[in-house]
C-alpha cells in the first residue's frame, strides 16, 4: 500500500511541474487492447499472457496474409507488386518470438534509439522494423523486396515489416500494433480522419485513439514518402519510453 501512495503522490509532483505540458502519466493500462486485438487468423500461433506490470505477446513470426514468400503453390502466395522481386531470402521461418512490454507504458527522460532488429510486433505477431536494413539505412534493393504488405524476410529468413503497406494499414487510422515501449502505433490517420500536425521528432503525439478513450502516447506512421521509395515508414528515431525485451 505504502509503495501505491508514494506512486500516486510522485505522479502528482511529475503532473504539477509539467503544467500544460500534456503528460501521459502512465497509468493507462494497455492490457485489455492487446489482448482483444493480437491474434492470427491463419497460423493461430499468436498469445498474450498478462503479469503484474508486463505482458507478454508470443507469436511465430509468420504473416496472417497472402505474400510470394510463402513460395509457389502454397495456399496464401500471391505475387509480388509491380516489380518488386525476392531477395537473397527467399521464403519464411518460424520463431519463437516473445515480446515483453509494459502494461503501463510511460515516458521515459533518456530516449534511447531504435537500432536495426525488431522495434514492435503487429497484431499479427510480425516484428516490426524501422528504417533500418543490415547494410545501414533502407535503400532501393531492400523497398524492391518488399509484398504488398511491405514485408520481407532478412537473412535468417525472418519476416518482417518496415512501412505501411497491404493488409496492415493503407492510409487509415489502424492500430499496427505496439512497440517495445509498451506504445501503440497507427496509420497515418487519427480517428478523425485527419493527419495528426504535432508529432514528436520520433514520431508520436498524445490524444484519444480509437482504442483508449483516454489521451495516451501514440506512434503514428510517418505521413512523408521515405526517400524515392514513395513508401511510408512505419517507425524511425527513438523510443519514447522504456523499451522491453524482444527475443527468440
Ligand atoms: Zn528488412
Ligand atoms: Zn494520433
Amino acid at each position: 500500500m505504502r509503495k501505491v501512495f508514494y506512486l500516486v503522490v510522485l505522479i502528482g509532483i511529475v503532473s504539477c511541474k509539467k503544467e500544460r505540458v500534456p503528460v501521459t502519466p502512465g497509468n493507462i493500462s494497455i492490457a485489455e487492447v492487446v489482448q482483444a486485438n493480437y491474434k492470427n487468423n491463419y497460423t493461430q500461433e499468436v498469445s498474450v499472457q498478462i503479469g503484474k506490470q508486463n505482458l507478454t505477446i508470443y507469436s511465430t513470426g509468420l504473416p496472417d496474409h497472402k505474400t510470394p514468400y510463402w513460395g509457389k503453390g502454397h495456399e496464401m502466395y500471391e505475387e509480388f507488386p509491380g516489380r518488386n522481386h525476392a531477395n537473397m531470402n527467399k521464403s519464411m521461418t518460424s520463431f519463437n518470438y516473445k515480446m515483453t512490454i509494459p502494461i503501463y507504458p510511460n515516458e521515459s527522460a533518456y530516449k534511447e534509439e531504435t537500432e536495426l532488429g525488431p522495434v514492435g510486433m503487429a497484431l499479427n505477431g510480425v516484428p516490426i522494423y524501422n528504417d533500418y536494413e543490415g547494410g545501414g539505412v533502407l535503400q532501393e534493393n531492400a523497398w524492391s523486396t518488399f509484398d504488398a504488405s511491405r514485408g520481407h524476410p532478412g537473412p535468417r529468413e525472418d519476416y518482417h515489416y518496415h512501412s505501411e503497406g497491404a493488409y496492415l494499414t493503407v492510409n487509415d487510422d489502424n492500430l499496427i500494433g505496439f512497440l517495445r515501449d509498451g506504445f501503440p502505433v497507427y496509420g497515418r490517420k487519427d480517428r478523425d480522419g485527419s493527419y495528426p500536425n504535432d508529432l514528436d521528432e520520433n514520431g508520436g503525439h498524445i490524444g484519444i485513439t480509437s482504442d483508449f478513450s483516454e489521451s495516451i502516447y501514440h506512434y503514428h506512421v510517418s505521413n512523408e514518402a521515405y526517400s524515392t521509395s514513395g513508401l511510408y515508414v512505419i517507425k524511425s528515431g527513438a523510443y519514447h519510453g522504456t523499451k522491453g525485451t524482444f527475443t527468440q
